[in-house]
C-alpha cells in the first residue's frame, strides 16, 4: 500500500466511519462475541506476500466490528465513558497521517506549543487558577504514577533519583478506599509496595475524613515510618465519590506532603461552575488529572495533568542525554522531561479542534444533559417495583440493585446484569458497594439522547420479568 492507496482507502474508511456512527444504535452495545472465535478468523501464521488493499479491508469488515464493544455507541452506559466526538475524530487522522514524535520541542514545536496552549484553555475552562500549568500523558495512570515518583524522590530530598528506595524507612501514601485502582498500581510500581498505601476511613457519603487521615500520618511518623504523599479522590470509579480536599488537603499540608487528585471523570463536569463545590479547595493541590475522553469527548489517549510547580516532577522523570539536547534553543519545553515515556503522540490536537468546534458552552450542555437524564433515569428506577437505589447521582453515575430483600439478591443482580447485556440495547457494569453486587448506570457518550437514557427504563423492566 502506497500514499496512493492511502488517499483512496482513506476516503473509503471516512464513508466506513460515517455509516458506522450513524447506524450504531442498530448494534448491540456490548460484542456478542465468545472468547477465541475471532482469533480463529485469523491465520496462524503471518503473510509472506503482501495482500491487495481490498483483501484488508474486507477482513476488517468482516471481523472486527461486530466484534467490538461499541464505546461510542449512545447507549453505552458501562464504566465511564470513552467518548469521542466528531471533531476528535477528525484531528486524529490529521494527528496519524503526520506521525511525528512530540518528545522534544525541536521534534514538533506545533505539537509542544499547542499542548502549552491547550492546558492553559482547559486550565481556565476548569476554573483552576494562573499558578497551574501542565502535561498532557496517555492515561491517567500514567499521571498518578509520576506524581507517586514526585512524592516518594522528594520526601528523600532526591536522594532515591541516585540511590533508590532500598533500605529506608517504609514511605507511606494516603489515599481512601473509594480511589482508583491505578494508585494501588502507581504505588506497587514505584517501589513503595501497596502494602503501603494506606486506605483512609471514610464517611456515611465515602468520602475521606480528614481527622482519619490526621490520625494515620501521626501514627505512621510515631511509628518510625516516613509519610510521602497523600493522593485524594475527586469522582470515584466505584460510585462517584469525593473526598473533602480542602480539608484533606490542609492535613496534608500541614505535615509537608505532596499531593495528587484523581479527577479523571469528574474533572469533566468542572467547566460547568454549578460543580464546582464539588471539588472545593483543589488548587491547594500540588497535581491534578483529569481525562477528558472521559467527558468532553476528546477520544482516548490522552490525560491531563495540571501541576502547580512541574519543576519537583522534572526533577523526577527528566534526563537530558546528549542525543536529545535541542542545540541553540534552551529555553524550550521538553514534555519528555516531565512524563515516563520519552515517545510521545500529538495529542493537544484533537483538544484543540473540539474546545474550537464545540466550544465551552455546548460541551458544558452535554455533560448537564447527562446529569440531567441520569437523575431522570434514577427516579424512574426508585418507583419500580423490585428495585432499590444504592446509590444516589453522584453527577452521571448513580447505583441500584434488583429484587434487594432477597438473600440470594447478589445473585439474580448479577444475572440480570448478564441477561440486560446479552440483550445487547443498553451496556452496564457492576460494582462490589459494601458487600452488595450492584448495578452502575453511568451517561456520557457524545450521541446520547433522553431517548437512550430512559431506554434502560424499559430493558430492565423486561429483563428482570424473565429471572
Ligand atoms: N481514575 C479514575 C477515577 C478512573 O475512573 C480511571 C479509569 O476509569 C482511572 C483513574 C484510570 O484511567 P486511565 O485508563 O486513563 O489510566
Amino acid at each position: 500500500m502506497d500514499h496512493d492507496d492511502l488517499r483512496h482507502w482513506s476516503k473509503r474508511a471516512a464513508d466506513w466511519a460515517h455509516d458506522y456512527h450513524k447506524n450504531l444504535r442498530d448494534r448491540p452495545v456490548r460484542a456478542q462475541t465468545k472468547p477465541g472465535e475471532v482469533a480463529a478468523k485469523l491465520p496462524t501464521t503471518p503473510p509472506e506476500a503482501a495482500d491487495t488493499p481490498e483483501a484488508i479491508f474486507a477482513d476488517f469488515e468482516a471481523i472486527v466490528p461486530d466484534a467490538m464493544t461499541h464505546w461510542q455507541h449512545p447507549r453505552f452506559f458501562a464504566y465511564f465513558p470513552s467518548n469521542a466526538a466528531p471533531a476528535s475524530m477528525l484531528a486524529e487522522q490529521l494527528v496519524n497521517s503526520i506521525s511525528a514524535m512530540s518528545m522534544l520541542w525541536q521534534t514538533s514545536p506545533a505539537a509542544t506549543e499547542i499542548e502549552e496552549v491547550m492546558i492553559d484553555w482547559m486550565r481556565q475552562a476548569v476554573g483552576l487558577g494562573p499558578e497551574f500549568c501542565g502535561t498532557i500523558h496517555d492515561s491517567a495512570t500514567t499521571c498518578t504514577l509520576s506524581a507517586v515518583l514526585t512524592m516518594r524522590d522528594r520526601v528523600t530530598g532526591w536522594d532515591s533519583v541516585d540511590n533508590g528506595i532500598t533500605g529506608r524507612k517504609p514511605m507511606r501514601i494516603y489515599a481512601s478506599a473509594q480511589t482508583h485502582s491505578s494508585i494501588d498500581k502507581a504505588v506497587r510500581l514505584a517501589g513503595i509496595g501497596q502494602g503501603n498505601l494506606v486506605k483512609i476511613e471514610t464517611d456515611e457519603n465515602f468520602s475521606m475524613k480528614p481527622s482519619a487521615l490526621e490520625a494515620a500520618i501521626e501514627a505512621d511518623v510515631v511509628a518510625g515510618r516516613t509519610a510521602a504523599g497523600v493522593i485524594l479522590c475527586s469522582g470515584g470509579t466505584s460510585i462517584g465519590a469525593f473526598d473533602p480536599l480542602a480539608e484533606c488537603l490542609t492535613v496534608a499540608k500541614r505535615h509537608d506532603l505532596y499531593t495528587h487528585v484523581d479527577a479523571a471523570w469528574a474533572g469533566n463536569a468542572m467547566i460547568c461552575p454549578e460543580y464546582r463545590g464539588l471539588w472545593n479547595g483543589v488548587e491547594g493541590a500540588d497535581s491534578i488529572v483529569m481525562n477528558p475522553y472521559k467527558g468532553i469527548g476528546a477520544q482516548f489517549d490522552g490525560a491531563i495533568q495540571f501541576l502547580r510547580d512541574p519543576a519537583p516532577q522534572i526533577r523526577s522523570l527528566g534526563l537530558r542525554p546528549d542525543y536529545l539536547k535541542t542545540l541553540g534553543q534552551e529555553q524550550v519545553t521538553d514534555f519528555n522531561e516531565w512524563t515516563v515515556p520519552l515517545g510521545r503522540r500529538f495529542r493537544a490536537l484533537k483538544l484543540w479542534f473540539v474546545l474550537r468546534a464545540y466550544g465551552l458552552e455546548d460541551l458544558r450542555n452535554m455533560i448537564r444533559n447527562h446529569v440531567a437524564w441520569t437523575a431522570e433515569l434514577c427516579e424512574a428506577v426508585r418507583v419500580l417495583p423490585d428495585f432499590e437505589i444504592v446509590t444516589e447521582p453522584r453527577l452521571a453515575l448513580f447505583s441500584f440493585r434488583y429484587a434487594p430483600d432477597k438473600p440470594d439478591a447478589n445473585t439474580l443482580n448479577s444475572q440480570l446484569l448478564q441477561s440486560i447485556n446479552d440483550d445487547g440495547r443498553v451496556y452496564l457494569t457492576q460494582t462490589m458497594h459494601e458487600g452488595k453486587f450492584v448495578i452502575r448506570f453511568t451517561a456520557g457518550t457524545f450521541d446520547c439522547t433522553r431517548e437512550d437514557v430512559m431506554t434502560t427504563l424499559d430493558v430492565l423492566q423486561e429483563m428482570s420479568q424473565t429471572l
